[in-house]
């Protein structure tokens, strides 16, 4: 049975109704026939039928044996940092999501937590940066926004030598493209608001486990501290999953051709797509993943943000937002945007220079895509290398 079918018919039909769609259980509590006896519910924040489909379904297309459902992929990262206790250290990427980074040194630092930030790409600094204290290594690959790749079965045999445990952020690539368990991780966390919800329509974060104890002690603090993903938004990302093959594939070719797009563009400087042969990381990534994800990063000729400003408020289906991985394109320019509480000089030194723009490829027909970072780049940014003429400023 190939993986699509097997996904579809991960999704199991209701054996009370026959209903083929996971029905919404949309209760807060389960009658009991006495204390302690009733059908493996009893109060929804601990199981709710709707949200153990979905773990089921998740666990499976990870590779895993155990998924727990959270209201946001924050709520996901906050579950494994729960893992660890006081004088702990945690080995990071440091091209880290912003909202990891607040959640590590504004919350958990309080709490005796370290962390050490480093290139993770780089095997020899990971396996330098490991003392006797570090518990959890931290992983985002590809990483936002410049599309580092770090090799997930190098890092995990230090992790595995080192006593300590793997967690890989997989929101960028998906488990389409990448299984970070079947590497070697022990823990995979998403943020499910982006392609596996798919539609810009929910906020979700999932963890799911190698071994079924580290997914007992996440289910406990999943129950223990509360931040579960609803019914309904269970089920919306549940409809997400059914179709996230067809579009991360979709939305490779159309980043693919993208990527290729602006690398010959003489505007742009800068293409940062792990699937262009000229990525530091291509290789790696080609073994590690299926594909190279639907994320393309670029910077212009013109360095300044004034003409980065210019573009990203120029484009037609590229709506400036922040998130990624739904149908529509995005775009945003991280500067100003998802990176502004990083102090100048460490965004820049970690590659994201203030004219970077990020892009979100999306479903649209390809050309649509091109013809719209083609008129965009003519009319705003093009003009002024040209002409030497100013950039229409916002
Ligand atoms: C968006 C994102 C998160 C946070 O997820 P939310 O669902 O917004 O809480 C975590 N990691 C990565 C890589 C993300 O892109």
């Amino acid at each position: 049975m190939s993986n699509i079918t097997q996904l579809i018919h991960s999704i199991p039909v209701d054996e009370l109704t026959g209903a083929i769609a996971v029905p919404i259980y949309q209760t807060s509590t389960f009658v009991q026939e006495a204390p302690g006896v009733n059908k493996g519910y009893d109060y929804a924040r601990s199981n709710n039928p709707t949200r153990g489909t979905l773990e089921q379904i998740v666990a499976q297309l990870e590779g895993g044996a155990e998924a727990a459902a959270f209201s946001s992929g924050l709520a996901a990262i906050d579950a494994v940092l729960k893992l660890l206790k006081s004088g702990d250290e945690i080995v990071a990427v440091d091209d880290i999501y912003g909202g990891a980074f607040r959640l590590f040194n504004k919350v958990y630092e309080k709490f005796g937590i370290k962390v050490h930030y480093v290139d993770t790409s780089d095997v020899q600094a990971v396996f330098n940066a490991i003392t006797p204290a570090t518990r959890l290594i931290w992983l985002e690959t590809p990483t936002n926004p410049t599309l580092k790749i770090s090799d997930i079965a190098a890092i995990a045999s230090i992790a595995k030598a080192a006593d300590c445990l793997l967690c890989v952020d997989n929101t960028f690539a998906s488990p389409v493209l990448q299984q970070p368990l079947l590497l070697g991780a022990d823990i995979v966390v998403h943020s499910a608001t982006k392609y596996l919800g798919g539609h810009s329509d929910l906020i979700a974060g999932l963890v799911i486990t190698r071994t079924k104890e580290l997914g007992a002690e996440i289910k406990f603090y999943q129950n223990a501290c509360g931040a579960i993903l609803s019914p309904f938004d269970s089920f919306l990302l549940i409809r997400g999953i059914e179709t996230v093959h067809l579009r991360v594939k979709q939305h490779c070719i159309n980043a693919q051709a993208v990527a290729e797009y602006l690398q010959q563009h003489p505007a742009v400087d800068k293409v940062y797509y792990p699937g262009l042969s000229s990525h530091p990381g291509h290789e790696i990534a080609k073994r590690q993943a299926k594909g190279f994800g639907g994320i393309v990063s670029f910077t212009l000729k013109d360095d300044s943000e004034q003409a980065a400003l210019a573009f990203v408020t120029g484009t037609r289906y590229f709506k400036l937002a922040e998130s990624l991985g739904g149908i529509k394109s995005l775009l945003c320019h991280p500067a100003t945007m998802t990176h502004k509480s990083i102090p100048d000089e460490i965004r820049r030194a970690a590659g994201v220079a203030d004219s970077l723009i990020r892009l979100s490829v999306g479903l649209e027909e390809v050309d649509d895509l091109l013809g719209d970072l083609e008129q965009t780049l003519q009319q705003r940014v093009v003009r002024k290398v040209i002409d030497e003429q100013p950039v229409l400023v916002v």
